[in-house]
This record gives C-alpha cells, sequence and structure tokens, in this order.
C-alpha cells in the first residue's frame, strides 16, 4: 500500500503488522545491552549516525536514537550543552504497541513530536537520522487535543516539519486486533483501554449481533472499525473532521483482510476541512456494511436513522452530555464511551 502522506512504505496491511510485530523492537542476540542513560540529567555522550548500532541487526535502542537528536540540536546551537534526554521531545514509535522492553529501532520508524524545533533542524533530523521518519512540532499544551473540539470551533493541529507523520497503533480487543493509522499532526493522540473494555462488554452481551451502529466521532475509526470485527451488520462512521475521515477509510482498506469489509467507493475531494449538513463520502460492503458521512452530529439525523447503538466519543474537554438526546434520535441505544 502507497502512503497517502509521503507516497513511501508507512502503510502495511494490518495482517502484516499483527504477525510482525512482537518482534519488530525486540532485540537480537547480538544487539547491545541497555545503556542506562540518565534521562534527566546534562546528557554529553557524544552520539553520532552509527554509535549504539547494532552490527547484525543493524537497529539501535531508542535511547541512542534520541541522544543522537539531542547531540545534533545542541551541535546546532539550538539546545543549551545542560539540556537533558527527556528535553528533547515524545518520541512514538511507527507501530505503536505495549512494548515490554525498550524498543530498538530500524529505519523510519519514529514519529518525533517536539515542542522547540525549527524546519530546517528538522530536515536535518530526518535526513541525518535513519530511525527517524518524521518531525512535528507542538503548538499549544500538550493537555490540548489536536482536531476539532466541535464544529465551530477552529481546528488546532499541530505542524509536520519534515518526512512523515502516519504511524499506526495496534489495538487488542477480546475479538480480535487491528491497526489504526493516523496522521499525528492532524489527529488527537489518545490511547484508552477502557474505550475498547466498554466495547468488550457490549460485544459479550451480544450486543453487536446483526446489529447497525453508529460511531458518531469517528476519529480514525477505531470503536466502529471493532464493531465490525464484533458482528455488526452495518455501522456508519461519522466526523465532523475530513482529516479523521480520510484515515478512516484509509484504516478500513487496511484492515480490509481481518475484517472482510472493503470500500466500494469514495469521494472526500472537495469536501471541506469541516463538515456541515450530512456528506456520504465513502461506501463499503463485504462482512458488514459500512458508511462514512461527514457531518456535524447535529444535522447526521437528516441521513442516519434507526441504529441500534451510537457510541459518542468526543475529546476529555467535551461534554457529551449534550449530544445524548440528539443521538437518541438516531439511535436506540446511546453510549458514552
Ligand atoms: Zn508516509
Ligand atoms: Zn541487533
Amino acid at each position: 500500500m502507497i502512503c497517502p502522506t509521503c507516497g513511501g512504505e508507512c502503510v502495511q496491511p494490518a495482517g502484516k503488522v499483527i504477525d510482525e510485530i512482537f518482534g519488530m523492537y525486540m532485540a537480537c542476540s547480538s544487539c547491545q545491552p541497555e545503556p542506562f542513560f540518565n534521562k534527566s540529567a546534562p546528557f554529553h555522550e557524544k552520539i553520532g549516525s552509527e554509535s549504539g548500532r547494532c552490527k547484525k541487526c543493524g537497529r539501535r535502542h531508542i535511547d541512542f536514537v534520541m541522544g543522537n537528536v539531542l547531540a545534533m540540536l545542541k551541535e546546532d546551537g539550538f539546545f543549551p550543552e545542560e539540556s537533558s534526554l527527556k528535553e528533547v521531545g515524545t518520541p512514538l514509535i511507527a507501530f505503536g504497541f505495549q512494548v515490554p522492553y525498550p524498543p530498538r529501532l530500524g529505519k523510519k520508524s519514529l514519529v518525533l513530536i517536539m515542542d522547540s524545533v525549527t524546519k530546517e533542524l528538522a530536515g536535518k533530523i530526518v535526513a541525518g537520522i535513519p530511525e527517524v521518519k518524521g518531525v512535528i512540532k507542538r503548538k499549544g499544551l500538550q493537555s490540548q487535543s489536536i482536531g476539532i473540539l466541535d464544529t465551530g470551533a477552529t481546528p488546532h493541529t499541530y505542524e509536520l516539519l519534515a518526512g512523515c507523520d502516519v504511524r499506526c497503533d495496534v489495538v487488542s480487543s477480546i475479538f480480535g486486533e487491528l491497526c489504526i493509522y493516523k496522521n499525528q499532526s492532524r489527529i488527537h493522540i489518545e490511547f484508552n483501554n477502557s474505550k475498547i473494555q466498554k466495547l468488550e462488554g457490549l460485544y459479550l452481551g451480544g450486543e453487536f449481533d446483526n446489529s447497525v451502529v453508529l460511531d458518531g466521532f469517528c476519529g480514525p475509526g477505531t470503536l466502529g472499525l471493532l464493531s465490525v470485527a464484533g458482528g455488526a451488520r452495518k455501522v456508519i462512521f461519522n466526523d465532523a473532521w475530513l482529516p479523521a475521515l480520510r484515515n478512516t477509510i484509509l484504516n478500513i482498506r487496511v484492515n480490509s483482510g481481518i475484517l472482510g469489509v472493503d470500500i466500494e467507493s469514495e469521494n472526500c475531494g472537495q469536501n471541506k476541512l469541516i463538515g456541515d449538513e450530512p456528506v456520504l463520502v465513502a461506501k463499503g460492503g463485504g462482512k458488514a456494511e459500512i458508511l462514512v458521512y461527514h457531518a456535524d452530529i447535529r444535522k447526521l439525523d437528516m441521513e442516519v436513522k434507526d441504529c441500534d447503538i451510537c457510541l459518542i466519543d468526543t475529546f476529555p474537554s467535551v461534554n457529551p452530555a449534550g449530544f445524548i438526546s440528539l443521538c437518541r434520535e438516531m439511535a436506540k441505544k446511546v453510549m458514552v464511551i
């Protein structure tokens, strides 16, 4: 599959990712042991692009990669000599799961979110450090969600300065694993097992069987795709934020081998960034019927009625209460996730 952002190989089918994920970041028999760098103390190791690299597998410990980035920032005079490793930024592995050991990174396996960086330096980092696939600059506070809080709000996005920001999280549930890709500069970072547990509760209660599910604030599509995995007959995805829907459509494609559904037609092209009246942007079929809408949820009832379950998953700072009565017009059961 071709990455829609960079045209490279960032996007792999979910089946391949899940087959390989447990070994993807594991040390080989020749990898160097844990370097035990102090991440909070001034860091003075001289780390270049070959430092710490395993001669057998070619990968290196994440701390060497971060040390390499810090050395580059200091060399440029952008960071003071006394800076510590933890000041560099937030590293996100390209294929995310709860890695039970410090990851050993191969080529293009890390997306970096940084508070303090320039476009020029970001370009140098991506060009000079093989493990880094993209550098994103954080805007605003860490607690501020990326995307739109509501359809009237100005979108809050981070800025992709260099490389590619597409990465994926492997989501595990009792009814299967999925890969959820996202453009990390435009989609809210969140990973929350309690959401999955709520869906597992619905699944164990048999509520997905033959059901029609509305994923009302679908983001990159996680809950709706899990509903397909759980046995829903039809899943309607909706979001007002177009970049989220582009990721949803990509995720339906990527997981098609696992879920037995695929996109049949798609048209995101002409849409505004923020939706209003419902526009059907994609349709799919297979084991379940799929509809993807770009709409303000308040207007979605113009097109969507008679669902069995509506899932409401708003940003942490948005009170979902206002949406419950609205969603009751469209679905028998409304669940705040
Ligand atoms: Zn890419
Ligand atoms: Zn190795």
